[in-house]
């Protein structure tokens, strides 16, 4: 929730949707969340804490899984907002827009299109006749396999290596009609405005037969740059800043607890349900994980990482991040919403 809530350009357009509606309009996950935003930005105290009970109704209203103690995902809980709101608007605008009889409905892009979605070309390219086939997908967000010691840069290029497609696998070339193998690969081919990295923490492991969290290092820079985009996409050198973490603590997939690390202002916070801290810049260290599984100790660990594409301009290039550390208006937004 956080993390949503300081992402700058959804927490803009919600609010702006929120001022935007009549009156009787009828209630969703959107407008709740919209609620909750408005009422986060419209207050007058400096700290303070703010429990999301109506926007918590409505999503255990809307989605059954979240009707329960268990702990739930982040991830999860991301993709169904994500979706959801998407949803309601897409809803409304065929309400205000119906298609003509006997015409094909078109998809809807929505403002929350705008800002999460990206794009990938999956390449299948046959290995007798070399003929490339592409086909474009979109994305909302990016699930990432991850590795001991690894980079987010080099997972996103793990993300888009070759993958063999042979004996059951084959591939049905339509360029030489027949049965081939052959390599696919997935490839950025547009960046959207807010990257969300997810990291596949929770694995099911053969060896334990059981799923479990996996406790990698996995650094992940303030200042990113997609290293896996298609020669001709665009926004080809787009740089990307870091703005929120979801950090899971706990050392299993069925128990633990989410803290969200958001910036505001140049200024790194740490979200610990109704607990806000300032956090400085090189505590980041902390939520990468550790070079030995298992050692016990630190349980904290980066799940979901935001990133917000900047101007070229403001690309520092040493990885530093703007280092703005005086500028602390941020406690006034430092409210805090009770954890998801
Ligand atoms: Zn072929």
């Amino acid at each position: 929730m956080q993390a949503l809530y300081f992402c700058k350009p959804f927490r803009h357009a919600i609010l702006e949707y929120h001022e935007s509606l009549p009156k009787d309009h009828d209630e969703s996950l959107l407008t709740a969340l919209g609620d909750l935003f408005a009422s986060i930005s419209n207050q007058k105290k400096r700290t303070g804490v703010l429990a999301p009970k109506k926007f918590i109704e409505r999503l255990k209203k809307d989605n059954v899984i979240f009707n329960s103690y268990m702990h739930q995902d982040a991830h999860e809980f991301f993709n169904f907002v994500v979706n959801e709101c998407c949803e309601v608007l897409v809803k409304q605008h065929r309400r205000e827009h119906p298609t003509p009889d006997g015409e094909e409905t078109k998809p809807v892009k929505t403002w929350i299109h705008d800002i999460f979605e990206g794009g990938l070309t999956n390449q299948t390219q046959c290995l007798w006749c070399e003929n490339v086939t592409s086909r474009h997908e979109a994305f909302m967000d990016l699930s990432l396999d991850i590795e001991q010691n690894a980079s987010v840069s080099a997972c996103l290029k793990q993300f888009s290596s070759n993958e063999l497609l042979a004996s059951q696998d084959k591939f049905q070339c339509d360029a030489c009609g027949g049965l081939q193998e052959a390599h696919k690969r997935m490839l950025v081919k547009s960046s959207p405005k807010v990257l969300a990295l997810h990291l596949k923490r929770f694995k099911y492991l053969e060896s334990l037969g059981r799923h479990a969290k996996l406790m990698h290092r996995v650094v992940f820079p303030s200042e990113l740059k997609i290293p896996n985009m298609t020669e001709d996409a665009e926004g080809q050198d787009a740089a990307y800043q870091l703005f929120a973490v979801v950090v899971h603590v706990g050392s299993g997939p069925n128990h633990g607890h989410y803290v969200c690390l958001v910036k505001s202002h140049g200024q790194w916070l740490t979200y610990d349900d109704d607990t806000v801290e300032l956090m400085d810049d090189e505590a980041m260290n902390n939520f990468f994980g550790s070079t030995q599984e298992h050692s016990g100790g630190n349980t904290e660990h980066g799940y979901i990482l935001f990133y917000e594409r900047v101007d070229g301009a403001e690309w520092s290039g040493s990885g530093g991040g703007e280092g703005s550390r005086g500028a602390r208006g941020g406690l006034s937004e430092a409210l805090a919403t009770a954890q998801q």
